[in-house]
């Protein structure tokens, strides 16, 4: 039985697969029929700061890179100011942007265990109403690394990060590439999508049709590793899925679509977007 649902992120009808989700044939980004139950998401979350990261060495290291690789991005937008980091889970990236003079201020369902002192805590997430403490509140940086893709509403998340945003101010983000050329042709769906964790996979025209009117404009939006070995590797296997995936679809299309539903590609890249709150 085929199923058809509205894409999440544009509305255009989409058809439900096997796995859980489906492609928007519009935006190109990937989005579910039916949502886990608010239930399943907060049980799924109490745990998630003791599982993060992995605990591990390696893991932890890595955080700490990815956290000063974010900091040398904003920075090249903007040096100073008021900061607010949302849905940071144990990333030290607060601590890290503080440590570089931000006036920093974190928004999280959880404390985190190793936050630096000078930091303003706010208990909340993107999936409530912002809490009393930030109605009023305005920064010149908002960052919201590797969040997007976790929270069922995507518009609703939007809009409260955009009231965060000062007038002329920057919105930085990370999330699990999507429709990108690098993903549109892989014979395979994306690896990144696994709910109850990751419930929207967001294409860049996707993610320009939520904020552009929530009043701001795109900068721009990238890739990001960690060095040009690391970028090589990654990237080096979403070039090798896509160029497969591109001849075999124009070879074989039936073979390519049934691959493109029954198989996972190797393929996990992750997207940087640059927003200014224009008004
Ligand atoms: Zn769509």
């Amino acid at each position: 039985m085929t199923q058809l649902f509205p894409c999440r992120l544009c509305g255009t009808l989409t058809l439900a697969q096997s796995w859980g989700g489906g492609e928007c044939p519009a935006c190109e980004s990937v989005s579910m029929p039916l949502l886990p139950r608010m239930e399943e998401l907060a049980e799924f979350y109490a745990r998630y700061n003791d599982t993060y990261s992995g605990g591990g060495v390696s893991e932890g290291r890595n955080l700490q890179r990815y956290a000063q690789r974010y900091l040398r991005l904003v920075r090249h937008y903007c040096n100073t100011g008021s900061l607010i980091d949302v849905g940071s889970s144990n990333n030290p990236f607060p601590n890290i942007a503080a440590g570089h003079g931000f006036h920093t201020t974190m928004l999280d369902f959880e404390k985190p265990r190793c936050l630096a002192d000078g930091i303003d805590y706010v208990k909340g997430s993107l999936n409530d109403q912002l809490p009393a403490a930030l109605i009023v509140k305005q920064f010149d940086v908002v960052t919201c690394w590797a969040v997007m893709e976790h929270v069922p509403d995507t518009q609703a998340a939007a809009a409260r990060l955009a009231a965060l945003v000062k007038r002329g101010g920057y919105l930085f983000m990370s999330t699990p590439e999507a429709g990108t050329a690098l993903t549109r042709y892989s014979a395979g769906r994306s690896p990144w999508f696994y709910p109850p964790e990751h419930l929207t996979l967001i294409s860049p025209q996707a993610f320009k049709r939520v904020f552009q009117p929530l009043g701001f404009e795109s900068v721009t939006w990238g890739r990001l590793e960690l060095s040009s070995l690391r970028f090589a590797a990654r990237y080096g296997v979403g070039l090798a899925e896509a160029c497969a995936g591109a001849l075999l679809k124009r070879m074989a299309p039936a073979a390519w679509l049934r691959l493109r539903i029954e198989r996972k590609q190797r393929f996990q890249g992750v997207a940087y977007f640059v927003f200014r709150k224009l008004t």
